[in-house]
């Protein structure tokens, strides 16, 4: 028999992925440049130099080595590389032994799950949020829990939380530069989830971890983002290249379990067997031999702030209304009807391809990732008037 509930997410795509999928059907029809396609966080910007030129020093390496298996956690000197940038920059106790080099944030957040939530345990969203979450916590036989973020600023609400959070409770997930809304999340906000998130374990008397999901870390437009695992204890920090390198499809990232939490080497292996048992051993080794010295290069931050000053100023003059995003590449813009899910449809009309924020948990906005061209996000002008438009508006 087939799983009937592999067979359902394997036939219907994420909405994202549907509008991508659209797209690049729809470009072949009506040209590529007439197609303003904001629906995926793809990178706009290539990988820097130095990746590639990292690539083709390791092309010249023996290939037994190169495309040889590594130990299921990684490369060592990869490991230790990791765990050194992590102390040096946020100065933390980071222990090699408590990374695990991992195929992307997707699978780092999947083991999470899966090493310290139990089947029927609940986990914590806060919405809106990356769709993929409540898949990859039911999937593991986990409840999701959604709790909405501040109607005003999209901070985290601490007293929802607080609502929420009960004995059956093992994990809460915080997305900070968030995807979808563009939000950080500030040092205050951190500390008083801490606070609450120390005083419930105390009551109950188990860890309550909380998982810090990081792909956009280092796109931020103001300070740098408050390093959540500075503040509490229990955390276990997912992290990506996709995103501040460039590098989505080459699929690294790293688990850090915080070498400060009370059973660090247990809940670190615990996260390698959960690994393990999914079969995402061993992370694409050419890339852990890139990272290995290509961990400390920034990210090219500019590029998406002008890409967001871009937009929000064309969409200013239109009168749109969104949240001004504090970092990640995401817009997210309050839907011209209450039902975003017509408005994106409306806006497709224009070839416009926004994601209705439905798929996030929240209702009336859509998200518009801005990773793609200046000349994309300058042609598109026309069509949000079109869109405006056809509201009379
Ligand atoms: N987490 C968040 C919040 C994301 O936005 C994404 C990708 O868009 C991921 C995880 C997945 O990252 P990766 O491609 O490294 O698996």
């Amino acid at each position: 028999m087939i799983n009937q509930t592999m067979l359902d997410l394997g036939r219907a795509p994420s909405p994202i992925r549907q509008l991508f999928n659209y797209g690049f059907e729809r470009k072949k029809v009506v040209g590529e440049e007439n197609v303003f396609d904001f629906s995926i966080g793809n990178p706009s910007i290539p990988a820097p130099e130095a990746i590639r030129e990292r690539m083709r020093e390791l092309i010249e390496q023996d290939p037994a080595a190169l495309h040889g298996y590594s130990p299921a956690s990684g490369l060592p000197a990869t490991r230790a590389a990791v765990a050194r940038n992590l102390r040096e920059r946020f100065g933390i106790e980071a222990d090699p032994r408590h990374i695990y080099m991992t195929t992307g944030a997707m699978a780092g957040v999947k083991s999470v799950i899966c090493a310290v939530a139990r089947p029927g345990e609940e986990v914590i969203v806060n919405a809106p949020y990356f769709p993929e979450y409540r898949m990859l916590i039911e999937t593991a036989g986990c409840i999701c829990v959604e709790v909405p973020t501040r109607a005003d600023d999209f901070q985290l609400d601490i007293e929802a939380l607080a609502q929420a959070v009960n004995p059956n409770t093992a994990l809460v997930i915080v997305n900070s530069p968030n995807n979808p809304v563009g939000t950080v999340y500030t040092q205050d906000c951190i500390e008083r989830l801490s606070d609450l998130l120390e005083s419930r374990e105390r009551e109950y008397g188990h860890p309550i971890y909380l998982l810090s999901d990081e792909p956009y870390r280092e796109l931020c437009y103001g300070d740098p983002v408050p390093f959540t695992a500075n503040f509490y204890r229990d955390t276990i920090v997912c992290y990506s290249w996709a995103k501040s390198l460039s590098l989505p499809g080459e699929r690294i990232g790293y688990v850090f379990t915080s070498s400060r939490m009370e059973r660090a080497d247990d809940v670190a292996d615990a996260v390698a067997g959960a690994h393990r048992s999914l079969g995402y051993v061993c992370a694409p080794v050419m890339f852990q031999k890139v990272i290995e010295t290509c961990v400390d290069l920034p990210a090219n931050v500019e590029a998406y702030r002008s890409n967001r000053d871009l937009l929000t100023a064309g969409l200013d003059e239109l009168g749109y209304r969104y949240v001004s995003p504090d970092g990640a590449f995401y817009l997210w813009v309050k839907a011209l009807e209450e039902d975003a899910q017509a408005f994106s449809d409306r806006a497709k009309e224009h070839d416009l391809l926004l994601v209705a924020s439905d798929s996030f948990g929240c209702s009336g906005w859509v998200r518009v990732s801005y990773c793609v061209s200046e000349t994309s996000i300058r042609n598109s002008m026309k069509a949000w008037r079109a869109l405006k438009e056809s509201y009379g508006a």
